[in-house]
């Protein structure tokens, strides 16, 4: 799954002259087969568009979007359009408001099953339930199917939309923040599911979420957002072992514990972002540690630094390399 320079405005205020509010700003990345992608950054930061964008909730703005070469906003068709859906499944973050409290589990795994034609009758539409169920280690499954959702846990919950998620077989998981509503000491259990989906089916996923130790946890690559632009890409382990922009600098330097807790979480300082009519340069300016003249004027170019690594900050345009720019605080 690729994106190609997408990216979200929407016209805010009145009047002759109104303002766009860029929620995102072009952006770029693919997503490859049984790899986990990370996107971190501040609420705000654009990565819930980005996911909303890619399962077509919302239309971009700009930019294509590509699934195995096809470019998906062209096709039209709606049997094109329903393939991709089954192909591209997102999960939300909150378990409880993604369910619906008057329908049993069993029902919430039917619907997909039918619109998605994977069952020709009802002993199969309850056959595949079950799986489903079993997969996501919920058991006794027949039993879980026939109850409603404000019996079972959070954590029991967050499964059930994982099981729905999987009932259309897709290849691609979009996963919005999936554990950051769940206590912390059945967090791990999720990911750990998500991951054993993945060797056993080839999914990959979109992982978003503001805690980036546990994108180093679960994710092969990271890219960090900050309004609504992604600011840096690496594998996971070498960003976090060396952050390069200053605003990863800082979100790991929030992570007190290098190991991860999966509680810590990055409070959202003064002088946020301006998102509407933004001023030009860099938007880390106004927090930046090592801002400079030029960070004022110009937005930063992409910069690559390794064969997997590239980052979006001037520092790196003026020649310093991983390794010279300091941590947050010391330039
Ligand atoms: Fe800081 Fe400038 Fe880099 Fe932006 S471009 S992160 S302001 S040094
Ligand atoms: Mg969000």
């Amino acid at each position: 799954l690729e994106a190609q320079g997408i990216g979200k405005y929407f016209q805010v205020g009145g009047g002759f002259k109104p303002k766009r509010l860029r929620a995102l700003n072009e952006v770029s990345f693919a997503l490859g087969q049984r790899q986990v992608v990370a996107l971190v950054g501040e609420s705000g930061s654009g990565k819930s568009t980005i996911a909303r964008l890619l399962v077509r909730l919302m239309e971009p703005s700009t930019g294509k979007i590509l699934f195995r070469g096809r470019d998906i906003l062209q096709e039209e068709p709606r049997q094109a359009s329903l393939d991709y859906r089954a192909q591209v499944q997102m999960i939300f973050q909150d378990p409880f408001g993604s369910l619906n409290p008057v329908r049993t589990i069993g029902e919430h795994l039917e619907r997909p099953l039918l619109i998605h034609g994977k069952a020709k009758s009802d002993a199969e539409l309850r056959d595949r339930v079950n799986e489903l169920l079993e997969t996501v280690d919920l058991r006794p499954a027949a039993e879980l199917a026939a109850r409603y959702p404000h019996q079972l846990s959070g954590g029991q919950r967050q499964r059930v939309a994982i099981a729905r998620a999987l009932a259309p077989g897709p290849s691609v998981i979009l996963a919005d923040e999936p554990i950051s509503m769940l206590d912390v000491s059945i967090r791990v259990g999720v990911l750990n599911l998500m991951e054993r989906l993945k060797e056993e089916r080839g999914i990959s996923y979109l992982y978003i979420t503001h805690d980036i130790a546990s994108a180093r946890y679960f994710a092969d690559r990271t890219m960090v957002m900050y309004a609504g632009h992604i600011v840096e890409g690496a594998p996971s382990e070498e960003l976090m072992q060396q952050p390069a922009h200053p605003y990863t600098q800082l979100l790991l330097s929030a992570v007190p514990d290098p190991n991860g807790s999966m509680k810590n979480e990055l409070k959202a300082k003064s002088g946020a972002p301006k998102l509407i009519d933004p001023p030009p340069g860099c938007p880390f300016a106004d927090r930046c540690p090592s801002a400079m003249a030029v960070c004022r004027q110009e937005m930063p170019g992409t910069t690559q630094l390794e064969q997997n690594r590239w980052v979006r900050c001037h520092l790196y345009g003026q020649g310093a390399t991983l390794g010279t720019v300091g941590t947050q605080g010391q330039s």
